[in-house]
């Protein structure tokens, strides 16, 4: 739908409703939201917003296909690339992301994103592709790696996960596992394993599932197979499902879940902060550091990133108030610049090995 433009790429995702007659918010394609059916104030509101794109009752194909395929081939020719899905639970952000196992149609992202990875990997022949996947789940400010153990509960690593940033290797966390896979079957196998271990997870810890942050990560690095390229290049492609942003009080937790409730509407308004920075051109400080799920994000959402935000809204009129604040949350992330550049490197050791070559060539070509 887009190529490497400089801006984030924001779309709204409606879940379709059952009363699809009644008490709709209409949100058009221009980002003009109106509220029809107000009968208690009888009157109709407005709102507009800056948005890429509203998508209604389109296929999870189609979804994929307009709004994430470019951030994927990105990430194969080596740019950077962040899909998020933001909203309140139930909008169908876990939808978007992994899809539903109900049948192959409804496939989300992650796995069509896999798919496209290891389609791309046949055909570009010209290079010779290493993927890595890693599974991070930010619980309650802690750091879980939901591919540690394949079988059974993840446990937060007994040495303790770190958001960690290195030059040259940008930020990374210290502690979660990478898993090299040569296929998708392999890939959807761990994604798979992934997905159980959150929801294993969640049950050991009488939570819902819902209640945390993930993020997917495909890394990839591709290496030319004419041995007289030393270069190489990498990306992360992220694939981000986060925790819900319902605001707090709304459904009089207490307890454990009021706890979860804080913990999620602080690290939320802590994204919200980085990506009002962001935004302003003027702010030279961004306060990543704040909470672990911006510190992992530091360099994936503006900067050198293709990045897409999906806000996730439902479509009933009794929800307008959250949809609003989360479209609130997208029109900021449209002022957001990005600024991908290919990460390209080189292998020391190749180097010589060409240069080597290059002086029996120019030895060669001498003698004769
Ligand atoms: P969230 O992750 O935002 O809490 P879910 O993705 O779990 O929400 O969605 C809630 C329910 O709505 C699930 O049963 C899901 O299958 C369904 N759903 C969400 N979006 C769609 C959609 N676009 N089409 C069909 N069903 C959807
Ligand atoms: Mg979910």
């Amino acid at each position: 739908m887009k190529a490497h433009s400089g801006e984030v790429g924001v779309f709204v995702r409606i879940r379709p409703t059952a009363n699809f007659a009644q008490d709709l918010i209409q949100c058009l394609p221009d980002g003009q939201v109106t509220q029809p059916l107000d009968t208690r104030k009888s009157h109709v509101s407005s709102w507009s917003f800056q948005l890429e794109g509203v998508l209604r009752d389109v296929s999870q194909e189609e979804f994929y296909t307009r709004v994430c395929r470019w951030v994927v081939l990105g990430a194969l020719d080596g740019y950077n690339g962040t899909v998020m899905c933001f909203g309140q639970t139930g909008a169908g952000k876990t939808y978007t992301m992994t899809g539903s196992t109900e049948s192959y149609k409804q496939r989300g992202i992650i796995p069509r994103a896999l798919q496209e990875v290891f389609q791309e990997v046949e055909i570009r022949t010209e290079h010779a592709f290493n993927v890595y996947l890693s599974y991070l789940e930010i619980y309650n400010e802690t750091l879980v790696d939901l591919l540690s153990s394949l079988q059974g509960s993840p446990r937060p690593s007994p040495h303790g996960m770190l958001v960690m940033e290195e030059p040259g290797r940008g930020v990374f966390v210290r502690g979660l596992s990478l898993h090299p896979v040569h296929s998708e079957e392999e890939a959807l196998n761990l994604l798979f394993e992934g997905e159980m271990n959150r929801i294993i997870g969640s049950h050991a810890l009488n939570r819902n599932s819902s209640r945390s942050h993930c993020i997917f990560t495909v890394h990839i690095e591709a290496r030319s197979r004419t041995l007289t390229n030393a270069k190489y290049v990498t990306s992360k492609l992220n694939l981000v499902d986060l925790a819900g942003s319902e605001r707090l009080g709304k459904t009089g937790s207490e307890g454990q879940m009021l706890k979860e409730a804080v913990y999620i509407n602080r690290s939320l308004s802590f994204l919200e902060q980085a990506i009002l920075a962001l935004g302003d051109h003027r702010r030279e400080h961004v306060p990543f550091r704040q909470s672990k799920l911006t510190h992992a994000l530091k360099d994936s959402l503006g900067g050198n990133c293709n990045t897409v935000l999906v806000a996730n809204i439902c479509g009933e009129a009794a929800q307008i108030e959250e949809t609003l604040s989360t479209l609130r949350f997208a029109g900021r992330m449209k002022c957001v610049r990005t600024d991908p550049v290919v990460n390209e490197h080189t292998d020391p050791a190749l180097t010589r090995t060409c240069e080597t070559i290059h002086d029996s060539v120019n030895r060669l070509e001498s003698t004769y």
